[in-house]
């Protein structure tokens, strides 16, 4: 069979097990398959057992082994379904919805979401955004959270305790995270983060870290904004009166915002300020890999790229539920 071009033929494809392993092992491994206690390669593939035999330590290994998959009783055959439904619904997949088209439990589909978000992260934003000859970078923040007024008291009561503990909410948005983001208008690519707060030096520091010095940056005239000139070349725009003076808008930075909001509002319905960073890993992905013109990429390109990311990154229980706290990639 043809390597799959729709979820129905995702679900068909990937429901033979071996088919699943050799898709994993050549997305993980594009040399073939390394040990992953001792880096050797070429290690025996014991085919009754669907495990590899090191050469060197002789220890046995899964290809599940070392990914986020890593001691997940559930099967392949519905890891890699639940991938393609999230990387491919243009507004997201509730865990509800993927445990009805799976077969899994509500709370399994939750877990497995949360994973596989983990291999959405991006790993190009070490690089910075803009040049001096770029065609600029948009800034902008937004709020992001569920009205409080119109949430169950102990659902607020809850929130407001999780909040509290890991974002520091902005006074005048209270029970909302607050989130920053920058759109490089010559690679069409977007980074959104959740940030403590709004002041002068988050933000900047944000900039300075994200964007070549030299840049045009746009933005509004929020006064944490002030200064930016001392190292790019800043123009704003005032919402009050306008949103667009020629090339000087934020108005690809506003459609990720309502983009974001509208999966978030419309599939997740609240989201814990703790785990928004990974839904925004999620929005973050399927925005920077829409198709395009200049890059048409299909249903099945960007679940490749997302399964080539499913190594080194592994998330527990105990991690999700804020247990313990996350390291490492
Ligand atoms: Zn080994």
């Amino acid at each position: 069979m043809e390597s799959p071009n729709t979820l129905l033929e995702a679900i068909q494809y990937f429901s033979d097990e071996q088919v699943c392993i050799d898709t994993v092992a050549s997305m993980r491994w594009m040399n073939g398959p390394v040990c992953p206690e001792c880096d050797a390669a070429s290690p025996y593939y014991l085919k009754t057992q669907k495990r590899w035999k090191c050469r060197e330590c002789r220890i046995q290994f899964s290809v599940k082994r070392g990914s986020i998959f890593e001691d997940s009783p559930i099967s392949l055959s519905k890891w890699l379904p639940a991938l393609w439904l999230l990387v491919n619904c243009k507004n997201g997949v509730s865990s509800y919805e993927v445990a009805r088209d799976l077969g899994v439990t509500q709370k399994s589909a939750w877990f497995m979401l949360q994973r596989l978000r983990l291999a959405l992260r991006s790993r190009n934003f070490s690089s910075k955004m803009g040049s001096a000859d770029g065609a600029g970078v948009e800034v902008d923040e937004t709020y992001i959270g569920g009205n409080p007024l119109k949430m169950h008291k102990e659902r607020r009561l809850k929130l407001a305790q999780a909040r509290s503990k890991t974002v520091k909410a902005v006074d005048r948005y209270p029970g909302k995270a607050t989130v920053m983001g920058l759109f490089d208008r010559e690679s069409r690519q977007v980074r959104a983060k959740v940030v403590p707060n709004v002041k002068r030096e988050t933000l900047q520091n944000e900039i300075l870290a994200n964007v070549e010095r030299g840049s045009a940056i746009y933005s509004d005239q929020a006064v944490a904004y002030d200064k930016l000139a001392q190292n790019y070349i800043h123009e704003t725009v005032s919402h009050a009166d306008c949103y667009v003076r020629g090339q000087v808008h934020t108005n690809c930075l506003e459609n990720f915002w309502s983009l974001t909001k509208r999966t978030l509002r419309g599939t997740y319905v609240a989201v814990e300020p703790f785990h928004l960073d990974r839904y925004l890993d999620e929005q973050m992905f399927r925005f920077n890999n829409r198709a395009t013109k200049d890059n048409p990429l299909t249903d099945s390109d960007r679940f490749l790229l997302a399964l080539s990311q499913v190594a080194d990154r592994r998330l527990t229980y105990k991690e999700l539920t804020g247990k313990v706290s996350t390291t490492g990639a």
